[in-house]
């Protein structure tokens, strides 16, 4: 290895967040600069070998054994070592770097980001079912290992800045803005018909598919107060929501004298991965700055739990305690594949995960700390199952 070039995987990087974390690391200097050490994807087999002939990485992996042949032939000549498959995840994810993005979709992100935070470095966390599923573990495991964990999810970036040289003691509230998403003014009897299509044009982020559907029902932000929580250990009732159309307050923390620090920046999520990226230090990066004579004005409006209940349901999840976060993740992302395949409407993923928290929860109330990984997944395990159940019985 160059002296001083820096250690980096990015698992997930054919994804949205995955993508733009390449692109900085290539506006940085790419391989001159950086050791890529593992980039990871799943079906995008041609984008990964690209992006990792291009960076030089040392190992490529796909989630999806099936593609193995092809991603290895993809990579033929490149002297990029191929692999496939969850075991070759978690191992790629082992392997020493100074700096970590983890970016795959979904509770399929836990395992290989436990890996990483075991063999400590910077852990840039996009993955925000993490920190809902096994939050405590995570911060355990961090802990162990001297592991840095920097949130890249942009609220949580956005905390996580205005947290920066203040006192966790004279923290009040969390305020977490959401944008509304595509169905922010519609009525529960439009959202009932609502497609694919239109839950998935997100109005101001461009994200992946499943992330701007959960923006579309809010249980994206139902997930982020969880995640808050996890990573900012305050009690439910100090993380608040608001809804926020423009999306250029990311987010704001309150203190006890009454003082809110917010943190703003463009819709463009290569800020909260560029800081991450960077930090501890902040570089220039390739964003459009505010124009305040442009956006004239910011408005800020109260949530709406009737058209809106995966925020009741997250709060639901957050008095259960222990892994119901684990469970609540679960079905909502079983909820999500029945959408997604036409088998539910939009407004019937919340009554799956009501059903599931009912039927699971409790099991999963109990685990309050010292769980591992199995615990989790089997209890995702039985809330997807749970959910299935439910969906074949509509
Ligand atoms: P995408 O769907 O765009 O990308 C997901 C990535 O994960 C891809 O690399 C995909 O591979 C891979 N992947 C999919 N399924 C699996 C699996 N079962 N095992 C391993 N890898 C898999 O997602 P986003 O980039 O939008 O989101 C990634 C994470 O970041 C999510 O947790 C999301 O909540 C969070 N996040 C995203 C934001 C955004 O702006 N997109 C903002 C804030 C948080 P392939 O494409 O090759 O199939
Ligand atoms: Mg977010």
């Amino acid at each position: 290895m160059a002296a001083g070039r820096r250690r980096v995987s990015v698992f997930g990087a054919t994804g949205s967040v995955g993508c733009n974390t390449v692109s900085l690391i290539e506006d940085a200097g790419g391989a001159e600069t950086h050791e890529v050490v593992a980039l990871s994807g799943a079906g995008n087999v041609a984008l990964l070998a690209a992006q990792a002939r291009r960076l030089r990485a040392r190992i490529a992996v796909t989630a999806d054994p099936a593609r193995f042949a092809e991603l290895r032939a993809a990579l033929a000549g490149s002297g990029v070592e191929a692999a496939a498959g969850p075991d070759a995840l978690t191992a790629a994810a082992a392997e020493p770097a100074d700096w970590t993005m983890s970016a795959i979709v979904g509770a399929a992100g836990l395992a290989p980001g436990l890996a990483a935070a075991a063999r400590g470095g910077v852990l840039a966390l996009a993955n925000k079912e993490s920190l809902v599923c096994a939050g405590e573990l995570v911060k355990r495991v961090c802990a162990a290992s001297g592991a840095v964990l920097v949130p890249v999810d942009s609220e949580h970036s956005a905390i996580f800045q205005c947290l920066r040289g203040e006192r966790a003691t004279e923290v009040e509230r969390i305020i977490l803005t959401a944008s509304g998403g595509p169905f922010r003014d519609w009525t529960r009897a439009a959202m009932r018909e609502a497609t694919v299509a239109q839950a998935q044009a997100h109005p101001n982020w461009s994200m992946g598919q499943r992330i701007s559907i959960d923006s579309a029902s809010m249980f994206n932000k139902a997930l982020e107060v969880i995640e808050a929580q996890a990573l900012f250990d305050v009690a439910e009732d100090q993380v608040e929501v608001v809804v926020h159309p423009q999306s250029v307050v990311h987010s704001m923390v309150g203190f006890r004298d009454g003082s809110i620090l917010a943190q703003l920046g463009p819709s463009d999520m290569r800020g909260a991965i560029g800081f991450a990226l960077n930090w501890p230090d902040r570089a220039t990066l390739p964003v459009a700055r505010l124009d305040f004579a442009k956006l004239a004005r910011l408005d800020f409006a109260p949530a709406d739990p009737e058209r809106f209940p995966a925020l009741r349901l997250a709060r639901e999840a957050m008095a259960m305690g222990g892994l119901a976060g684990a469970v609540f993740n679960g079905a909502k992302e079983a909820a999500l594949d029945a959408f997604l395949d036409g088998r539910i409407g939009f407004l019937d993923m919340a009554g799956v995960v009501e059903h599931v928290m009912a039927d699971v929860g409790p099991e999963a109330a109990g685990h309050m700390a010292g769980y591992g990984l199995e615990t989790v997944m089997a209890l995702d395990a039985a809330a997807r199952r749970s959910a299935r159940d439910r969906v074949a019985s509509n």
